[in-house]
């Protein structure tokens, strides 16, 4: 997702202390809450084919949501948001969109960046979720990822919850580029943590999916590619190009998605999304809808800066778009 809004300089603040009074902090390792969480069931997930698959070889499409930019919006990277979205909303998966040329993004200030990583990470953890960590970037970065995401594969490499995502969105760079910025990340992480799935970016906003697929990443377990859409722009065309991709063997990831057009803005587009999901259903396509912010956007799920990030939305804090996730969320886990 595009970057159109500066940062409140409270955002530091902010953050550090949501995650310093939540009860659930980076030490706690808790038990998940329910006897049948998105991990307990799935188990460590790998690829096969063209399919992320869970710990008995099943299609394991997952569902979540994720937040919007940790550097604007980071109150809601807590636990408790995290508890909210996994055991009121039943998503499967929570995704960290962690800044890197923001203000305020991990360039500026990597110890807040870990911070609210932290936040999600653990919070996922002690639920039972699992959590993408997304290298929320839309130009490569290689040393800065490289060194993020040793440190996360160090931390949480051995846990079947963490997913690598270690570049949201390329714009500019071609696929060449990305496979070669990739293959240093992807080398970095597999140096730690041998097996968790890592997702690689598309070029052109994850939209270029068929030009990964004709020339995919060789020489890795467990790589996914991510694609990206926002329903009321993107219809038949990229559907088309997906399902290609999809059937030509590349296994996709649908990362970030949304039923308004791509500026984040708009009004819900459902035919379009019911087709989408349509699409990712029939192929076991894991997606994730943008986003968990208060931005004045109608891709925000929360309603206003009022609502509490500490959870207990009642349907009056959410927007349209937050409401109907949560409602389409509550149908999808596999149990
Ligand atoms: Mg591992």
């Amino acid at each position: 997702m595009r970057l159109n809004v500066t940062i409140a300089v409270l955002a530091t603040l902010l953050c550090v202390s949501a995650f310093a009074t939540s009860p659930a902090g980076p030490s706690s390792l808790a038990a998940p809450s329910s006897p049948a969480t998105p991990v307990t069931h799935h188990g460590a997930l790998s690829v096969e084919g063209n399919k992320m698959v869970n710990e008995r070889g099943e299609t394991a499409p997952l569902h979540g949501v994720s937040m919007g930019w940790h550097s604007s919006w980071p109150r809601w990277y807590n636990p408790d948001a995290v508890a909210e979205v996994v055991n009121v909303w039943e998503a499967d998966v929570v995704r960290a969109a962690i800044g890197v040329h923001s203000r305020g993004g991990y360039l500026d200030n990597p110890e807040f960046a870990w911070e609210c990583l932290e936040g999600v990470v653990e919070g996922a953890i002690a639920v039972g979720a699992y959590a993408i960590v997304d290298w929320h970037s839309h130009k490569i970065e290689t040393a800065a990822a490289v060194k993020l995401f040793t440190q996360v594969a160090q931390k949480w490499g051995e846990y079947p919850n963490i997913i690598y995502e270690i570049y949201n969105e390329p714009v500019n760079d071609s696929w060449d580029e990305v496979k070669a910025y990739s293959r240093k990340v992807i080398e970095a992480i597999r140096a730690v943590d041998p097996d968790n799935i890592i997702i690689v970016g598309s070029p052109h906003w994850d939209q270029d999916i068929h030009l990964v697929a004709a020339d995919p990443l060789t020489g890795y377990d467990n790589l996914m590619y991510s694609m990206h859409f926002y329903a009321a722009t993107h219809k038949d065309d990229l559907r088309a190009r997906t399902e290609a991709a999809i059937d030509s063997g590349l296994p996709v990831f649908i990362s970030e998605c949304a039923a308004m057009e791509a500026t984040g803005d708009g009004p819900l587009d459902y035919a379009s999304w019911g087709e989408w999901e349509k699409l990712m259903a029939a192929a076991g396509v894991s997606w994730v809808a943008w986003s968990l912010s208060e931005k004045d956007e109608s891709c925000s799920m929360i309603l206003d800066g009022s609502v509490p990030a500490t959870g207990g939305w009642r349907d009056g804090d959410l927007k349209e778009w937050g409401r109907y996730v949560r409602d389409r969320l509550q149908t999808l886990r596999q149990r």
